[in-house]
């Protein structure tokens, strides 16, 4: 069971998720790295609202979304995306990630925020550019990537933000599913593969960070498997729509942690013993 603060000592906080093409980019349980950030801002008090920023949403709701998620897709639904976020709201999304709107992008979603995504079967997509990354897909008869992903967290910010939430060095549990290959430009890795493998299964990276936009291969149990990044992301938010030194009421993630432990021992990782619990 969480742990639900006191409502009446809780700040009235007012939140609202974007969530990239719902019906075209939510593979393999992508809707939970929204349910995760709703209901945890949710458990401490916070209104929360969910604004799909589909083809029926304009630049100014891009713009006006304190994060975004981003799913998976397949490779046609891709294609429709990216027919669909041209100029100005392309033009709204740019600015909302420069300007650090803290965001979790999954799979599809990054592969459309990088230069370009080519298919196994058809034309190039063009991508926003705004991630230095491409990915290519080598074709339908190259297996895909798929399997239980465990990383550490590389990327500098983020790895020594976790670190001073939880204690210890960041590793995440996830799920991978993509036949596209992806190859970092200059943008920072999100982590390196610890288990699976990650952006292309050579070069040992996995994700990309880059200002507060979290990019991975890893699917939608993500934030419920790793709850701590779902509240570095509902932290980063708020900090910046409130301008304050916001700290987050601590919930009961005990059974999270628990599952997370029970897979890191079925995969036969072996973390580094966690440093001393944070005081
Ligand atoms: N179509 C992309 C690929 O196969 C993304 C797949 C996904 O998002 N699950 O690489």
């Amino acid at each position: 069971m969480p742990h639900f603060p006191n409502y009446m000592t809780s700040p009235k906080f007012e939140i609202t998720i974007g969530w990239l093409y719902p019906t075209l980019m939510s593979t393999y349980g992508d809707r939970g790295n929204v349910i995760t950030i709703e209901r945890r801002a949710q458990w401490r008090g916070y209104s929360v609202k969910v604004l799909p920023l589909d083809q029926n949403a304009t630049a100014d709701d891009i713009k006006s979304v304190d994060l975004i998620v981003g799913g998976g897709a397949q490779d046609r639904q891709q294609e429709i995306v990216m027919r669909d976020l041209q100029g100005v709201k392309a033009d709204a999304m740019r600015e909302k990630i420069e300007n650090g709107t803290p965001g979790v992008f999954t799979c599809g979603s990054p592969q459309l925020l990088g230069h370009y995504y080519e298919p196994g079967l058809g034309q190039r997509i063009e991508g926003l550019g705004i991630l230095d990354l491409v990915s290519v897909h080598p074709g339908e008869n190259t297996k895909r990537c798929i399997g239980n992903l465990v990383i550490e967290v590389t990327a500098s910010r983020l790895a020594q933000d976790l670190k001073a939430m939880t204690g210890s060095t960041p590793y995440l549990v996830g799920f991978e599913n993509h036949g596209g290959r992806t190859k970092l430009g200059k943008v920072e890795a999100l982590g390196k593969v610890v288990y699976g493998l990650g952006n292309n299964g050579e070069d040992g990276t996995e994700g990309a960070f880059y200002q507060n936009a979290i990019a991975t291969y890893s699917h939608g149990p993500l934030l419920p498997k790793n709850p701590f990044v779902a509240d570095w992301l509902l932290q980063t938010a708020l900090r910046l729509k409130y301008q304050q030194p916001i700290t987050l009421e601590p919930l009961d993630d005990t059974l999270a942690m628990q599952a997370r432990e029970a897979m890191f021992k079925r995969l036969k990782v072996n973390l580094p013993a966690p440093a001393a619990a944070k005081v």
